[in-house]
């Protein structure tokens, strides 16, 4: 195919293919145990197929409403008011979204404007500052503390002026698998009260906080929830990442911004997906027995590499542990992982990528949302990996 002969003044010059395309596409091609991108490699429940299935064959299949339907925005509504304390109404303040990216996507394009600043935590999920930038807005990056990934709020109030229009907070926290103290979230109130500034609070692994750690939403604060956008994702709920089905939450006139833009972007998501989730989730187990199921795999892999030559600090929630390699070698992350891949067979994703310019403290993150048959497996294989060896 020729190709384009005129200008074409990317919008987005520096940003390449995602590491978890790149680092899944090398697994593969080395068949090796794939711990980089996040998403399990088990099944989801045989119920919720059979629901989608069920929808399907009952004539479901046509766009649904623009929000979602009001079913599981209810179901949605009852769940978050549960948990959180805060009442979202089901018209007005809940949409259902193709995925969490998209959720993001969107909130950030209805509320961020050229030269708008947007303050983003690094390591950062990678696709808050594309979405930024394309609104025309600049990320404003404030590192998290090392090793303990814990936010320098002093660092936080530095940066607010006039022109901070859009926190971004995430928590459990992808890629460092922190989570945010209640603490936090009082110094992220002191901070935003009486201001313009918007929260998108990006809490995908909401289910997934261990060791009895309540999950920190701005759902549970009044006047966080006031200002905020909550994201969450069913991907990460129900072991369904490639069905790309999440939810968005927020007040009335946020939320009347954001569908401005989502009529526009998908217009509605997937129907019997939705119907199913609904049905599904008015059994609460299949929600709260999350953090336990997570806890256990995080335990086992970490009791499995124990010997190995990594250091680590158990994660706090989602489904990522990060191990540090610095006593093993001192190559660069990319490369280490790189060669971890081809050489020994195992896929992790090097910390340095989620951050604009690189900072490589020599860890790599391992995603143990797997069977317990690949954790031992990778296990083997990480607790071979030696100084000796890794020498380039
Ligand atoms: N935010 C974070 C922190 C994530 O880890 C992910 C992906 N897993 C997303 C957003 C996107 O979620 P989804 O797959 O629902 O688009
Ligand atoms: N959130 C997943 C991760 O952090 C990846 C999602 C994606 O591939 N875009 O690994």
């Amino acid at each position: 195919m020729p190709q384009f002969n005129g200008l074409i003044n990317s919008k987005l010059p520096s940003v390449g293919t995602t590491i978890f395309s790149v680092m899944s596409k090398m697994a593969a091609e080395h068949n090796a145990i794939n711990l980089s991108q996040g998403f399990p490699d088990f099944s989801c429940s045989d119920e919720l197929v059979r629901l989608v299935h069920e929808n399907m064959k009952a004539g479901n299949n046509q766009y649904a409403p623009m929000p979602g339907i009001l079913p599981l925005r209810e179901q949605i509504a009852a769940m978050v008011g549960d948990l959180y304390g805060t009442h979202y109404h089901p018209d007005t303040e809940i949409t259902i979204t193709a995925g969490a990216t998209q959720a993001i996507y969107t909130a950030i394009s209805a509320l961020v404007r050229e030269g708008d600043e947007v303050v983003i935590f690094e390591p950062a999920y990678d696709c808050y500052s594309p979405a930024i930038e394309m609104s025309g807005g600049k990320p404003i990056y404030i590192q998290l503390k090392f090793p303990d990934y814990s936010i320098d709020w002093s660092a936080v109030k530095k940066v607010l002026n006039h022109r901070t229009r859009m926190i971004i907070i995430n928590t459990p926290h992808n890629p460092s698998g922190s989570v945010l103290s209640a603490n936090d979230m009082k110094e992220l109130e002191k901070l935003t009260n009486k201001t313009d500034i918007i929260i998108l609070s990006d809490e995908v692994y909401e289910h997934m906080s261990f060791d009895g750690q309540l999950h920190q939403s701005v759902a549970r604060y009044k006047n966080l929830a006031e200002r905020s956008f909550l994201v969450s994702s069913f991907g990460k709920t129900v072991h369904t990442t490639g069905w790309k089905m999440a939810y968005i939450a927020a007040p009335a006139n946020l939320m009347a911004e954001f569908r401005k833009v989502h009529q526009y972007l998908v217009f509605s998501c997937n129907t019997p997906m939705q119907y199913a989730l609904a049905e599904f989730l008015k059994n609460k187990d299949n929600y709260l027995e999350l953090k336990h199921f997570y806890q256990a795999k995080r335990d086992k892999f970490v009791r499995l590499i124990h010997n190995s030559r990594f250091t680590y600090q158990p994660c706090s929630g989602t489904y990522f542990q990060l191990l540090k390699y610095d006593t093993i070698c001192s190559e660069k992350d990319t490369d280490f992982a790189i060669r971890l891949t081809k050489e020994y067979g195992i896929a992790s994703i090097p910390l340095s990528v989620f951050y604009h310019k690189p900072i490589d403290n020599k860890v790599l993150r391992f995603c143990f949302a797997k069977k317990d048959e690949t954790l031992e497996r990778a296990a083997e294989v990480i607790c071979k990996i030696s100084p000796e060896y890794a020498k380039p």
